[in-house]
């Protein structure tokens, strides 16, 4: 996905559902999903659904698409993610979403450095993010136990990161991150549970796609 040049919001739309792509905007009556609903993009958008449920293969691959999209990663890494999480103990389709899940990036915007995932990863690519004090400029790393995430001195004072943070207070962080004092920075308490992961999302889907 780090090569996707297009508007974001057309990939909510080809998804049917509101991925959370934008930041706040996404949260506002401007979001398109809100305003038009989720008819799919382009010219012919109304007619490649006409109404019919997607289902078997079709739903698999949206499913995994929409994942995907979600987390901003490209196919040949989200491949190396599952068969990863084929090699865990537990169930498959939860450690592929553990593992998402647990990437820096995602980190750093669940923690609310940033309004968006993609946002996120520019920080992260940047060099803006801190993990236990040393820069980590690699959005794929991934968080355990006990670490601590802070922001770069310089970039503390960056408009969208402090929007960011004070954003994130009030809607609240998941319960597995912490404030790390009155510091700019988030300790991970635990790592994420599935509970913590958006419930729309059915995995197992994405495991029958991958087993065929
Ligand atoms: Fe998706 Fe956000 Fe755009 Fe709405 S504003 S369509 S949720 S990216």
């Amino acid at each position: 996905m780090a090569r996707y040049r297009d508007a974001v919001c057309r990939l909510c739309r080809r998804e049917g559902a509101k991925l959370f792509l934008k930041g706040d905007r996404c949260y506002k009556p401007s979001c398109p999903i809100e305003k038009r609903g989720t008819q799919p993009p382009g010219q012919h958008g109304n007619s490649l659904r006409r109404g019919k449920a997607v289902v078997g293969y079709g739903q698999q691959l949206r499913e995994k698409q929409k994942v995907k999209r979600i987390y901003f990663v490209l196919e040949g890494q989200f491949r190396n993610y599952f068969e990863r999480a084929a090699r865990m103990k537990g169930i498959t389709g939860e450690n592929l979403l553990f593992l998402l899940e647990r990437r820096l990036d995602n980190t750093v915007y669940r923690a609310g450095f940033s309004t968006s995932r993609r946002q996120a990863r520019q920080l992260v690519n940047h060099g803006h993010m801190l993990v236990n004090g040393r820069k980590v400029d690699i959005p794929s790393y991934q968080i355990k136990i006990g670490d601590v995430i802070t922001v770069k001195e310089s970039a503390r004072k960056n408009p969208h990161v402090e929007g960011a943070w004070q954003t994130a207070a009030g809607r609240g962080r998941p319960s597995w991150l912490a404030q790390e004092g009155t510091e700019m920075g988030a300790r991970i308490n635990a790592l994420p549970t599935r509970d913590d992961i958006d419930r729309s999302i059915n995995e197992q889907l994405i495991v029958e796609l991958y087993s065929k």
